[in-house]
């Protein structure tokens, strides 16, 4: 397969992401490392050489799904009905776990393309052998596993068919941004964002000002830390610059608007916005305000965690040393019950259950 990244577009494409946050961090979104290259075409692994953060699938730090290029089916078949070919997975799933239990060999390749389309390969109907391009359809177990959008709990076929039929790629990333060291890279073009104006940055500046850098929607006040407040275009017309369609929102609050699915917010930012948030009192202790304010990343196993009749959790919950300083932060905690759901690393704290998203599901 020929690689096919064009520069130029790259920038463009950084340039119109990049306006609606400022400052931004040229370099990050333009550099490619060789292995985003190689996992934007697909590459080889085994089931062992796959590494699970927060039950997910990850290969050097970046998130990935897994997908297998031959195909039972006709692929002409697949090609015009995706449910009937092989299912791409997102998690560790039951199906992934009896597959390694068993040493069964499949060709796997890991990508981290968000486009939704996969290069599959076997014979079309009329026998002959061929490579084309399909959608597939994500794995059920996987969407269970980290209970997205509480499937788990869904009790009516209809609602988990809706969420998996609705499942998209990007959406899924953007969920789980902040489980991975590398966010996605935003190579696929990026439909109808449409262009800013020239003046852009300088009304952007103002509206930002003019509001006291605080956040329309959750009421974090970031003066202290101006980059992660965003202007949004309300009807995502980015031309459109008049006063009731431009709002200063949280770079969290941004992610969570309407066709936002490839805005990612990296572990650090969102750190730093828990932190403010829960410093500015923004965060309240009943379930509702818990789900808007938690890290999507622990989504699944909060809304779990109620099924199972817990209290809401306090969300970014620090430890304290003897000094009072803090020695560790964990995205969601029980104080009570000294259970902890972290995303990335484990604090060793005596006397505390450490687990991640997944761990907490199949625990409780
Ligand atoms: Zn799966
Ligand atoms: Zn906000
Ligand atoms: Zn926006």
């Amino acid at each position: 397969m020929e690689l096919d990244v064009n520069l130029a577009a790259l920038w463009r494409q950084a340039r119109r992401v990049s306006e609606d946050i400022v400052p931004f961090d040229w370099t990050a979104s333009v550099v490619l490392d060789p292995i985003d290259i190689q996992l934007s075409q697909g590459k080889e692994v085994q089931l062992d050489d796959l590494d699970v953060v927060n039950g997910l699938l990850s290969v050097e730090g970046r998130q990935v799904l897994l997908f297998i290029p031959d195909q039972h089916a006709a692929v002409d078949i697949v090609q015009a009905s995706p449910e009937k070919g092989k299912r791409f997975h997102v998690a560790d799933c039951k199906t992934l776990q009896e597959m390694r239990a068993k040493g069964r060999f499949q060709r796997y390749l890991a990508t981290n393309k968000l486009d939704g389309m996969f290069l599959i390969t076997g014979n079309d109907s009329s026998g002959r052998y061929r490579e084309v391009e399909s959608e597939l359809r994500v794995c059920m177990n996987c969407l269970e596993a980290v209970n997205y959008r509480d499937y788990a709990h869904h009790s009516h076929g209809r609602e988990r068919r809706g969420i998996w039929t609705n499942f998209e790629i990007a959406e899924f990333f953007n969920t789980f941004s902040t489980s991975f060291r590398y966010l996605p890279r935003n190579i696929a073009p990026r439909p109808g964002s449409g262009t800013y104006t020239d003046d852009w940055a300088k009304i952007s500046a103002d509206i930002r000002s003019r509001c006291g850098f605080r956040c329309d929607d959750c009421g974090l006040d970031l003066s202290a830390h101006r980059n992660l407040l965003h202007v949004h275009h309300v009807n995502g017309v980015k031309s459109d610059n008049s006063a009731g369609n431009l709002r200063p929102l949280c770079a969290d609050c941004h992610r969570k608007q309407p066709f936002h699915e490839r805005m990612f917010v990296n572990a650090k930012d969102m750190a730093i916005i828990t932190r403010l948030r829960n410093a500015q009192r923004l965060v309240g202790s009943d379930w509702g305000s818990v789900l808007k304010l938690a890290d999507l990343s622990v989504h699944g196993a909060i809304s779990h965690a109620r099924h199972r009749g817990f209290e809401p959790p306090e969300i970014g919950y620090e430890f304290a040393g003897k000094d009072q300083t803090v020695i560790a932060e964990v995205e969601a905690a029980w104080p009570a019950r000294k259970i902890a759901i972290c995303i990335a690393e484990k604090p060793g704290i005596p006397g505390w259950t450490m687990l991640s998203g997944a761990e907490f599901m199949e625990r409780y």
